[in-house]
């Protein structure tokens, strides 16, 4: 069963900020691959599933032209690839199953200071330089403004001082290479992170069992990051108030306590982190011996 066509191929980003994260999570869904740094594949040494080191940019069409099942992707990049396939009048060969909460930026327009903005109307007869020529022309199209996009493949945030275009649109996380260039942030076309994307194609049964079994581990994995497990005894009396206060818990457990009369444990996962607060609040509603743990893997 384990042949090549029956393998599942996953696109990662093969250097960048986004690679180290990927692998970690996959690491975490019980992956274990040989890696070394020049290689295009990895392949897994417990699960017939291998990964694809590629540009970022490419992982969309990777997945979208069904080479790869899965991909991990910004937001962003998967974004402009299905604007660019819309325009191109293509359905997008991928969908969204994922978000993963680490790669957050935003892809935003920004300009000069001093250059007068008030909405996206002040866009019109501008040049706007870009390397999400696609998003930006959505962006415009929905907003009924004719503008000019310079396509730039990089260092884009030097065009206005260039001359080359009265705004950019780029991505921002904290905003310091738009300070170290003049540049303020005016308006925000998408808010990203990292994704996992999957192929629309309809696949073998077992290479389905094997995707359906790598999206409930991450989906698991993803699950528990916030999750802790939670510990106290308390007075039967106190349990409302007590399930009351539990961070996103759903059924405590409910344990008697032999010899303690009407005291009883209460074990919980709480799906939100655990603060002192909560436990300082549990405590005066009556709950003693608190413990919180965290939580390795759940399958729901
Ligand atoms: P590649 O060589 O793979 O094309 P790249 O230079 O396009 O690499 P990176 O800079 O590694 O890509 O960024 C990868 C992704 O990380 C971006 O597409 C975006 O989703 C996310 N990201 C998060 N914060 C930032 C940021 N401040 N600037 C750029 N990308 C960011
Ligand atoms: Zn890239």
């Amino acid at each position: 069963m384990d042949t090549q066509e029956q393998r599942i191929k996953i696109a990662v980003q093969k250097t960048g900020r986004l690679t180290e994260h990927s692998l970690h999570l996959l690491e975490r869904c019980g992956l274990k691959v040989t890696r070394s740094k020049d290689q295009l594949i990895c392949y897994g040494e417990n699960m017939p599933v291998d990964l694809l080191l590629v540009r970022d940019d490419d992982i969309p069409g990777l997945v979208s032209d069904d080479i790869c099942d899965l991909g991990i992707v910004g937001l962003n990049v998967a974004e402009e690839k299905r604007q660019k396939l819309k325009q191109d009048g293509t359905q997008t060969g991928y969908k969204k199953v994922f978000d993963l909460d680490f790669g957050h930026c935003r892809l935003s327009i920004a300009t000069e200071e001093g250059t007068p903005y008030s909405g996206a109307t002040d866009l019109q007869g501008k040049r706007i330089a870009t390397s999400y020529v696609a998003t930006v022309q959505n962006f415009l199209n929905e907003e009924g403004i004719e503008a000019e996009i310079i396509y730039l493949s990089g260092a884009v945030e030097i065009a206005p001082k260039l001359g080359k275009a009265e705004f950019i649109c780029d991505l921002v996380s904290t905003g310091s290479t738009l300070k170290a260039n003049n540049l303020i942030e005016v308006e925000t076309l998408l808010k990203s992170e990292a994704v996992v994307i999957q192929t629309r194609e309809p696949l073998s049964h077992i290479k389905q069992e094997w995707v359906d079994k790598i999206l409930q581990r991450l989906d698991g994995v993803l699950q528990v990051r916030e999750s802790k497990y939670i510990m106290l005894h308390a007075p039967r009396a106190a349990l409302d108030r007590i399930s009351e206060l539990l961070p996103g818990s759903e059924y405590p457990t409910v344990i008697p306590l032999d010899g303690q009369g009407d005291k009883v444990a209460v074990h919980a996962v709480c799906r939100e982190n655990v603060f002192w607060e909560t436990l300082e609040n549990l405590k005066a509603a009556g709950a003693s011996s608190l413990l919180v743990l965290p939580v390795e893997k759940m399958l729901a």
